[in-house]
């Protein structure tokens, strides 16, 4: 089995580089953030909740969010392993989703980082907004706000994967062309 935590910032190329390894790998791809847009859509309770904190750019409570994983994880009981994208964003999820895989025996593989700087990321967020028509890409003070989000919240997660999975912890240049990065991702992944 294969797991992989696709670290980075909101507008990293997370969801991108997931399609790619999935394929490759015969992997599930699980987004907290695809799973939220998808209640929203459905106009579920949990969507509407959901909706609140990221119109707003924060992050969707912790206790909601791991749940919603965990059951998420569950629907696949015969997966040959997970690419987790946006999840976790906090060190609460990180815990509690170290808690879970522990009990359920499922091995974390590698935590890839993709690392892209603010201006890059404004803008790349701003052309999906426009490409997409992703509410919470339309605005640049609710994009800020993410990327402040993601620097106080979740980027603190980078020392805790590199100090739990030592060897296991890949940062990467992330402002490379879509191929070049991914060709970076599949060499990592040979390995396992
Ligand atoms: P994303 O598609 O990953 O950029 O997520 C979009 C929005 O969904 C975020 O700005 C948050 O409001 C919410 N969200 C997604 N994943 C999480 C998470 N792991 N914890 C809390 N909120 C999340």
């Amino acid at each position: 089995m294969i797991n992989i935590i696709l670290f980075g910032p909101p507008g990293s190329g997370k969801g991108t580089q997931a399609e790619f390894i999935i394929k490759q790998h015969a992997l599930i791809h699980i987004s907290t953030g695809d799973i939220f847009r998808k209640n929203i859509a459905q106009k579920t309770k949990l969507g509407k909740l959901a909706s609140e904190f990221m119109n707003k750019g924060e992050l969707v409570p912790d206790k909601l969010t791991i749940d919603l994983l965990e059951s998420e994880i569950d629907n696949y009981s015969d997966a040959n392993g997970f690419v987790f994208d946006g999840f976790p964003r906090t060190l609460a999820q990180a815990d509690a989703f170290k808690n879970f895989l522990n009990g359920k025996k499922i091995p974390l593989s590698a935590v890839i980082s993709l690392e892209v700087g603010e201006h890059e990321l404004v803008s790349r967020l701003l052309k999906r907004g426009i490409d997409s028509g992703r509410e919470d890409d339309k605005n640049t003070d609710i994009i800020r706000q993410r990327i402040q989000v993601y620097e106080k919240q979740t980027s603190i997660l980078k020392t805790y994967y590199s100090n739990n999975l030592e060897n296991n912890f890949f940062p990467i240049n992330g402002e490379r062309s879509i191929d070049i990065i991914s060709e970076d991702i599949m060499q990592i992944l040979s390995n396992y």
